[in-house]
């Protein structure tokens, strides 16, 4: 198939791309998947299967790539030029825009269309169903298209109309574990490039781990500002069977012979599956597999030691490139959080929906899905340590503002939490994510109704700090929010993820921990220390630690981000950023030690201060069960509370906490209760 569509192009560079190319014919595959090196002549390996799709198996295709200008660039350099070069699809493809709807994006054939569309666009990848879904340098496509979800997710989710239908992948790998690429490749057969070594007739896969075969010498005469007395000119690989060693040259002879013996049926050599059959053919390719000047030993070695050079300096990005470009492999980078065992074993001795003695003031944070709300409940004490007090989702269908999910939410947000103490303490603020376009009306309208009691609408951001002082809403500027009459709160992510999970000197609280005297890991107490509960829902775990701090690609030198895992939930890390920012709203993490002391001497005597200082707010219908049932002198502890109705809880919520809080000022942000002047 290839002679006939590639026209000049013969392949020496690329032998092993044949390869690839044949799988697509390979009965009983639906995908191929491909993780390589950035110059592994994958751009004319997609145009070759694009005409050939055209040619000979016409039906509509669609081509994601990362940004629009990436799309127009592979039309007019490699798409357009193929075409105009093929006298079978010149015939086929209108290339000008004479012939109707014909773009730079979008060419229509016999049988079908071909759509070029880029990752930022949820519309663009979600507007038609097609047989044939390509993804270019699938690592640098959007992750999350307007909060529905990873854009080629969403392709592959395009397919799904079609019967009979077939996935290609290609592109470099970024960080160990953030990578959609590699994510992908262990779904398949993971082939390898099996070259026989000419010394010693034996096989190795020149794959990205064959990079440890490759040396230099060094002379001890030389003194390169970069390179020391490393001699990368005179690099080489050695046989890691018979130990000889093969200069540049014969490894690219290597190379074309085993592509040759490949495809005169000799078993052993080229392309060889490592993994179980699969439905998806994945190929490794790594610069050691290249023909092209571009990849000789030579320049892999220096941009190599280029690599260290930079890396003694503490800029790894250098490092990661090399690793990625031209070994085709991910990056290991070191995640922050500690291992999900650890936190297992971590867990305390406490019942879900109650506070411990430390914890002191509580709050929520709740992420809004298309179908569900998840949520936290957190309580806060002395130096933001803190305990997990719920941990779980309400299903339902959060786009309507009337779904029972939303009454739900209320439940949590107002009814009592029990307090060690015997007391009972209350949510005093809520953030409440409304990033989702789809559930943004819902949660708006949820937000304006509770405004006064601490319910913030929120959306995460990746500059600034944790909480900020929102900006007057402008009538000027018709936001939806400013519809609602609300102020979205922006909140900084990356700075609530490197204190929960980061590094530095003041991050990952999640890691605070100290060994019993058995020696067994354990929260323990202090500053910053989180705490959960042992029967806490078991993803709350494998969510918590669900992200990366690792660079991006295109990003300024050793910047940063906070990146999700392919293939995992995110939620109660986005909870937890919530919570937190709904306590920094409430400055707790300025309090005294005497404003802590005047609460704990609250709930410790509750009938000389606490009760006292209770009253009802004007506004707000009488609790349903009445306190002084409770409050009597001598009477016997309180039993559990049984949950009481939305508009009980929502009275009591507001009895118990505030007056007191309120004398010591300890109100904080900008929502706080004005309406709390009423005595009872
Ligand atoms: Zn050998």
């Amino acid at each position: 198939m290839t002679a006939e569509i590639s026209g000049k192009w013969t392949w020496t560079m690329f032998p092993y791309m044949q390869g690839v190319l044949d799988a697509f014919l390979e009965p009983g595959l639906k995908g191929i998947r491909c993780m390589k090196s950035s110059q592994a002549g994958w751009s004319e390996t997609l145009a070759t299967l694009l005409g050939f799709i055209i040619d000979m198996m016409a039906a509509p295709i669609i081509v994601l790539f990362p940004k629009e200008k990436k799309a127009k660039e592979f039309n007019l350099e490699r798409f357009e030029p193929m075409v105009n070069s093929t006298p079978r699809l010149q015939a086929k493809v209108p290339l000008t825009s004479r012939e109707k709807g014909i773009t730079q994006t979008f060419k229509l054939f016999p049988g079908g269309w071909l759509k070029f569309v880029h990752s930022h666009s949820a519309d663009e990848v979600k507007s038609s169903s097609a047989r044939y879904g390509f993804v270019e340098e699938p690592d640098e496509c959007d992750r999350d298209v307007r909060n529905q979800g990873s854009s080629v997710k969403l392709l592959l989710e395009r397919l799904k109309w079609f019967f009979d239908t077939f996935s290609i992948m290609g592109g470099s790998p970024t960080i160990e574990d953030l990578s959609t690429i590699a994510f992908e490749m262990e779904l398949t057969d993971k082939r390898k490039w099996f070259v026989a070594c000419h010394h010693c007739d034996k096989t190795l896969p020149l794959d990205g781990q064959a990079w440890d075969h490759v040396k230099w010498p060094e002379d001890e005469t030389r003194n390169h500002p970069i390179f020391g007395k490393a001699v990368p000119e005179r690099a080489f690989l050695v046989c890691p069977h018979c130990h000889a060693t093969w200069t540049n040259q014969e490894r690219v002879l290597n190379v074309r012979r085993a592509w040759d013996l490949q495809r005169q049926g000799v078993p052993g050599y080229g392309w060889i599956p490592t993994a179980p059959r699969s439905e998806f053919a994945g190929f490794y390719i790594s610069d050691l597999m290249s023909c092209a000047p571009q990849a000789s030993l030579q320049v892999l070695a220096e941009k190599r030691l280029e690599a260290d050079y930079k890396a003694r300096t503490g800029d790894l990005t250098g490092l990661m490139l090399f690793y990625n470009n031209q070994l085709g492999l991910p990056f290991k980078y070191k995640s922050p959080a500690p291992k999900i065992e650890e936190l297992e074993a971590r867990c305390e001795d406490y019942a879900e929906l109650t506070v411990p003695w430390g914890g002191l003031r509580l709050t929520l944070g709740a992420d809004v899905q298309g179908d569900r709300i998840a949520l936290v409940v957190v309580a806060w004490g002395r130096g933001e340590e803190s305990w997990r007090v719920y941990w779980g989702e309400i299903h339902g269908n959060p786009v309507d503002q009337n779904d029972p999910s939303w009454t739900e939410l209320e439940r949590f947000l107002f009814r009592p939490y029990r307090h060690a103490s015997g007391e009972e303490l209350y949510v005093e603020a809520a953030s409440i994510d409304s990033a989702d376009g789809n559930t943004s009306d819902a949660v708006y309208a949820f937000c304006r109704k509770h405004r006064h009691r601490g319910v913030m609408a929120i959306r995460g951001v990746e500059t600034g700090e944790i909480y900020r002082v929102p900006r007057p809403i402008d009538p000027a500027r018709k936001t939806k929010a400013s519809r609602y009459g609300l102020h979205v709160y922006l909140v900084g992510t990356e700075k609530a993820k490197d204190l929960i999970i980061g590094f530095g000197e003041h991050g990952g609280k999640l890691r605070l921990s100290e060994k019993d005297d058995h020696g067994n890991l354990i929260t323990g107490r202090g500053a910053g220390r989180m705490h959960w509960y042992r029967e806490i829902r078991g993803d709350y775990y494998k969510q918590i630690t669900s992200e990366i701090k690792a660079p991006r690609k295109g990003y300024r030198r050793n910047k940063l981000f906070w990146d999700v895992k392919p293939g995992v939930r995110n939620e109660a890390l986005d909870c937890e950023v919530y919570a937190l920012h709904a306590s920094r709203s409430l400055k707790i993490n300025l309090m005294t030690e005497a404003q802590w002391f005047a609460i704990e001497e609250r709930l410790r005597q509750p009938d000389l201060i606490g009760r006292a200082n209770r009253g009802e707010r004007g506004e707000l219908p009488a609790p349903v069960q009445a306190p002084a049932q409770r409050n009597t002198p001598g009477a016997a502890p309180a039993p559990p509370q049984p949950e009481k109705t939305v508009a009980g809880a929502a009275a009591s919520r507001s009895r118990a906490v505030d007056p007191l809080l309120a004398q010591l000022n300890m109100g904080g942000g900008a929502h706080t209760q004005s309406d709390s002047t009423t005595p009872y």
